[in-house]
């Protein structure tokens, strides 16, 4: 099993989205072929990759047989199931690898790896039954958010507390039960709602190599949860700007990752910058980087999962990059008809309200 794949050599991706189908898209401009694994048919990956296989994560024929076409696999989101990931893995190289993809599983164990990296979040206790959600709440202060430890995305598996009563309701809203006994892991955290100034982000690249190159902190906003507009710069000062990707550099290096790393953050007015989560992957927040930067995101990860050198991941231009949801179709024929916005779909079929339908970038010169 040799570390580096040439080109000519297939990349095995796990997940269907449109970060997969970017991913696929670089990988064919650096002469790799892909083979997509997600159990949708007509995913947004499989449009643009050499082979798709579609079927369930727990079917061990199409993921031994998934394993025998590829040199190397990557994931487009964290939530592939362990066990798909050992049956690939016992194969081919994983990169990130098993481990840094079940911290991003997981709410609590994601907080705990920041704590240790001396990281700060906001305060947050797990929250095993209804009765640790009382006596936290009543430690770390209203108002709260109460989120679901594992398979939460874009605000779902959330709901706010607001008052001491609160509690039981939002248990419930997030479908709060207490897991089997024996099981270690909390069903939910909680932590203080963040009175921030900004979001932001930071998305770093970690070569076979040791190697790190982050891309530069860029401003994220967030309409219902669901990541709206990426702004870079972030035009946060320079001392959060530094710490933030500090943040990101040593989080990649702590967990010996070979590929990508987004961290998202909290910036509050006294200059503090709180981690709110991470993805091991590429990372919506990054798309702006396929029209403003030396390298992209995408690009970056087939480096480091290939085993070259990482590139230049350098911003050439100002950029602000915005979703497009399944409720802001109405908008693509003025994109279309723009010649600065840069329109990116994702070919899905229905579009639903929050349902990621594409983005488009705009650049100006570099400030
Ligand atoms: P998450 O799924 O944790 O990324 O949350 C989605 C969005 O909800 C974040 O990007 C924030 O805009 C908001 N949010 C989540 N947690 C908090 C918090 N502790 N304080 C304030 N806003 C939050």
């Amino acid at each position: 099993m040799s570390d580096r794949i040439e080109p000519g050599g297939t990349i095995g991706i796990f997940g269907g989205g449109q970060l997969g189908r970017m991913l696929a898209e670089a990988a064919r401009d650096m002469g790799y072929r892909t083979h997509v694994y997600c159990p949708e048919d007509n995913c947004p990956a499989s449009q643009a990759a050499d082979r798709h296989t579609a079927a369930p994560y727990d079917d061990p024929a199409a993921l031994g047989a998934f394993a025998g076409t590829i040199d190397g696999a990557t994931c487009e989101f964290e939530n592939v199931p362990a066990a798909a990931l050992e049956t690939v893995g016992a194969a081919v190289p994983i990169r990130p690898d098993a481990e840094a993809l079940s911290i991003g599983q997981d709410r609590a164990r994601e907080k705990e790896f920041f704590e240790r990296l001396g990281a700060e979040t906001a305060p947050w206790r797990p929250v095993h039954r209804i009765e640790d959600l009382k006596r936290a709440v009543g430690e770390i202060g209203l108002p709260s958010i109460l989120k679901t430890s594992r398979l939460g995305y874009d605000g779902k598996g959330q709901a706010r507390i607001d008052s001491s009563g609160g509690a039981a309701a939002a248990w419930e809203a997030i479908g709060g039960r207490r897991l089997p006994e024996g099981a270690m892991r909390p069903f939910a955290i909680v932590e203080r709602f963040v009175e921030f100034t900004c979001e932001i982000s930071v998305i770093a690249a970690r070569g076979l190599d040791g190697d790190i190159r982050c891309f530069e902190p860029v401003r994220n906003v967030h309409r219902n949860h669901i990541l709206y507009t990426t702004t870079a710069p972030a035009g946060v000062p320079e001392a959060v700007a530094h710490a933030a990707t500090g943040i990101a550099a040593r989080a990649a290096d702590a967990l010996d990752l070979v590929g990508l790393l987004a961290v998202e953050m909290f910036v509050t007015g006294d200059g503090r910058v709180l981690v709110n989560e991470m993805a091991p992957r590429p990372h919506n927040s990054g798309h702006w980087t396929i029209d403003a930067c030396e390298t992209s995101q995408y690009r970056q990860l087939v480096r480091a999962v290939c085993g070259l050198p990482l590139g230049d991941p350098a911003r050439r231009h100002d950029a602000v990059m915005t979703n497009i949801l399944g409720e802001d179709m109405h908008l693509v024929p003025g994109y279309e008809a723009d010649p600065e916005a840069r329109l990116y779909m994702y070919g899905k079929a229905e579009a639903r309200p929050g349902r990621k339908m594409g983005h488009v970038t705009r650049l100006t010169a570099k400030t």
